[in-house]
Parts: C-alpha cells; structure tokens; sequence
C-alpha cells in the first residue's frame, strides 16, 4: 500500500511521493495570536500531528514548520476589516507583542494538552519583516507589482494560474464588477504587499521599506517563511478550508511569481470546519469554545482528541456536548482495556522500538491500521482498528500492547501512560524486580545449558502466576 493523499490542487486523490528520497517539506499555516485558539482551530493542528507522524512512521524525515501571525491579519482576509492584533491589544489595553506572546503560549499549552508535536521550526512573522522585504522585492523585479495610494498590491492580471486552487476562473474574475472597498486595486482580486498607508492610525508596528515605512500584508508572511525553511518547492501546505480561495490562492501566486518555480507546493491538504449548531465557530465573532473551557466542564483535551479522530478530516464535524460525551466514554473504554492488559504483563522490553510484526497476528492488525492512514489518513478507520485488536482475546496481552501502543504513537491518546501507570505502581516493583532477576538467571542458566535450572525457575514462577514465554525480543512475562 501506498500513502494516498487528497490534493485541493488539482481536486483527486494522489499517491504521495516525495520531492527529495526520504525527506519531506511541510508547512501549517498557524494561528493568528490574538485570542485564545477556538477548538476548530485546534481541529487544524490535529490534523497535521497526524499527518507528520504518519509520515515518521512511513519513515521520513519530516521538516514541519509553522507561523505565527503577529502582524498584518486584518479580520476580512482580503485586506478589509479591522487588524486583529491591534485591535485585540486595545481592548486589552496591552501592546500588541505582549498580547501575540501571551497568546502564543497559550496556543502551545493547548497543542501540548492534544499530545500534538512540536513543529520542527515555529517561526513569527514579526521576526521575518527583512524576509518579507526581500521576497516582495523579487516579486516586483519581475514585474507582479503595481503601488496605488500608498500601497502596493499584487497584479493577479499578470499571473495567468490565478486561482487554480480554488477552481476560480479568471475570466469571471475580471468581468467581476470592481466595487470592493478598496478603491486602488485594479482587480478586486488584488492583495496588498505591502501597506504603508494605513488605514488606521496609530498602528503599532511598522517597519522601513524600500516602499515606505509601514507593514507586511497577511499573506505574504507564510511565503517568505516557507521559502526560507523547506526551499522554493515542497511537499506538503496544509489549513483550513477557509483558506482555499484567497490565502493560500495568493500565497501561490506570490510564491511563484517570485521564483518562476511551479509547483512550489507539491500537495495542498485543507480540513473541513468544526461547526456548532449556530454554525461556523468564530474567533473575531466571540462566543466560542476553547479547549480550557471543556477541561473546565471535566473533560480531558484528549477526549477532544478523540471526538476529532472519529471524524475524517475532510468531512464537516458538528460538535455538540453528547458527541463530546460518547467520546469520552470511548475513551474511558479504551484505556479501561489497557489497564486490563497492563495488569496481566509487567511491561514491554524496548516498548519504544517494538513493532508488533514480531507478534504474529497484531501485526496483521498493525497492517490494517497502516492502510486506512494510508487512504487520505483515515483517522476513523484506524481508530477502528484499533479497537479491534484490543477486543481479540486470542492476542497475547504484550503483542496486543505493542502493536497498540505502536497505533498509539500516531493516535495520540495516551495509551502507553495508562499501562505505565499500572506498571509502576509501587507496591507491584519489588515483586516484578524479582521477576526480572529469575528471567536473568534463567537466561544465564540457558546459556551454560542447564536446562533443569532453567525450567525450575519457570516452573517456579508458573506457581506463583506468571507465565514465561520466550520470543525474538527475549523473555516475555504475563499474570496467567
Ligand atoms: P487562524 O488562527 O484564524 O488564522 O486559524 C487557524 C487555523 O484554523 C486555520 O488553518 C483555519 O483555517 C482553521 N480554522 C478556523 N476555523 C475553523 C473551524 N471552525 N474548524 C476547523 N478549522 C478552522
Ligand atoms: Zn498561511
């Protein structure tokens, strides 16, 4: 089987390659930190957690890199609205930078709480302007640019792909009628480069350019710092799929009109929204959920983990409170059924490096597991195989450990910890001490073939309850 990914670009579904043997490029646009992040946001990064470690498990070497926007989003992503960090910070009455820091570690505590993986390279647009600078110049070098009432705005005209992520054509574009809010653009389709007549006063952050003293547009930020780590072409770019027709539209064509590359990205993948009954969650509209406020109702964030892998990332999931509650009651399941095969092992040699193939029918289960992530990361599917090779009575209780454990380093739903927890619980050390010390002196006993001594330890232990069973990662042991 081979890893199958839906391309947005393109609209089918592609066996993944990658660029560079081994190696894989992927960028996640990040949050915009000016509020707490709404547990649709979260649905986002969920996704690429499952789509690195996917990747590790097939084993490359992934390169994730994720932005912070701390400057230059406005509330409309097509250059109209409010900006969102300044307006946050001044109902805040904080400066703009203390409310993206305070907002970003919360982003973090948040991911962490998921069990989602650090990316590998978080980068902050306010770190970046010089980048932004020099990518903008490349841009107009080659002529993408025209600069109308202080700003300067990117020609789509002048780039005939225009719009091919999101299936817009560009005729229609251009007979649209002009009337946006923004009289200086030529097209509305247009985007600003770079602002330096702001439309509102006093903005906190701005820089020298060689356009004038101002500040970066929104998009441009997830092109010059993708560029930056992964290179002019990579792999994967992933976000919501809100972002389809016009961020990730003029990321491309910003991209590509400063390399003269094509593709710079190789695979777009977009996840469908969280929707409440209201509809869509909103962080500029207020009143949503954030994933403190469901640990606050007694949940813990990684039953909100759950509930997101029961639903397939390109499917729209509603949330509600019953969802949330038949997915903690699964996972309550869940980890009720490691402890019961925890109680009867007393732990995994190697438990990092064991791949359950070594254990005979859980790897058939691991193999099933492996392809409904192959199919577009069928995180419903594998959730389904997991609970299947825990629910097989005819799996040794360390194979079906291993091999859940192994699903678990993708899942994320801390399956490993829950065995762990029984496993070191104090009163059970002393006497599994014991037990690997015989395992040892039965080793050595094999070794010098003395075979009596070595079946009177076993037959010793069998009276106590434990069982012995010999495999290619040494001496298993299991309560009978
Ligand atoms: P933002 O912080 O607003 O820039 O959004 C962060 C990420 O969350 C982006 O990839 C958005 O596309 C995504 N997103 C926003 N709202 C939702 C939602 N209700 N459900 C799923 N993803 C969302
Ligand atoms: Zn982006």
């Amino acid at each position: 089987m081979a890893l199958t990914l839906y391309n947005t670009l393109g609209r089918e579904f592609q066996v993944f390659n990658s660029l560079v043997p081994g190696r894989i490029g992927f960028y996640g646009c990040g949050p915009t930190v000016y509020n707490y992040a709404h547990i649709g946001n979260l649905r986002a990064y969920v996704l690429h957690d499952i789509l690195v470690k996917t990747l590790t498990r097939r084993g490359y070497q992934v390169t994730y890199v994720m932005n912070i926007t701390d400057v230059g989003h406005l509330s409309g992503d097509n250059d109209s609205g409010d900006d969102k960090m300044v307006k946050s910070a001044e109902e805040r009455g904080k400066g703009v930078l203390e409310i993206a820091d305070f907002y970003t570690q919360a982003f973090f505590y948040d991911t962490e709480r998921l069990n989602i993986q650090r990316p590998t390279v978080v980068c902050k647009a306010t770190d970046h302007i010089d980048d932004m600078i020099g990518l903008i110049k490349r841009i107009e070098d080659r002529g993408y640019t025209y600069f109308a009432g202080g700003n300067l705005y990117f020609d789509i005209s002048r780039f005939p792909s225009y719009g091919d992520l999101a299936l817009l054509r560009m005729e229609e574009l251009r007979t649209g009628a002009r009337t946006g809010p923004d009289k200086n653009k030529r097209n509305p389709q247009d985007f600003v480069l770079w602002f330096t007549k702001s439309k509102f006063e006093n903005q906190a952050l701005v820089w020298d350019s060689p356009w004038g003293r101002g500040y970066p547009g929104w998009h441009i930020e997830c092109s010059a710092m993708s560029i930056k780590y992964l290179g002019e072409q990579f792999d994967i770019h992933a976000g919501g799929i809100d972002h389809i027709p016009i961020h990730h539209t003029n990321e491309i064509a910003q991209s590509e009109a400063a390399t003269g590359k094509h593709p710079w990205v190789r695979y777009w993948l977009h996840n469908e929204f969280l929707v409440m009954d209201k509809g869509k969650m909103s962080k500029s509209a207020g009143g949503f959920l954030t994933l403190q406020s469901l640990v606050d109702s007694g949940y813990e964030p990684l039953d909100y983990r759950y509930f997101l892998l029961g639903g397939h990332y390109r499917s729209q999931l509603q949330f509600s409170f019953e969802a949330l509650n038949g997915a903690r009651n699964a996972r309550k399941s869940l980890l009720d059924r490691v402890k019961a095969l925890a109680e009867k092992t007393g732990g995994i040699p190697g438990l990092e490096e064991t791949e359950a193939g070594e254990y005979g029918k859980a790897g058939v289960y691991l193999e099933a597991f492996d392809a409904a992530l192959d199919e577009d990361l069928s995180t419903p599917k594998a959730l389904a195989g997991l609970w299947t090779l825990l629910r097989d009575t005819e799996v040794s209780p360390q194979a079906a450990l291993a091999a859940a454990f192994t699903m678990d380093r993708v899942l994320g739903l801390g399956l490993a910890k829950e065995a762990e927890g029984v496993w070191n619980r104090e009163e059970d050390q002393n006497f599994i001490q014991e037990i690997t010390i015989l395992i040892e002196e039965r080793r050595e006993a094999k070794k010098n073939k003395d075979f009596g001594k070595a079946d009177g330890i076993r037959d010793a232990l069998k009276k106590r309850g434990i069982l012995l069973e010999d495999g290619p990662s040494g001496t298993l042991w299991r309560r009978e």
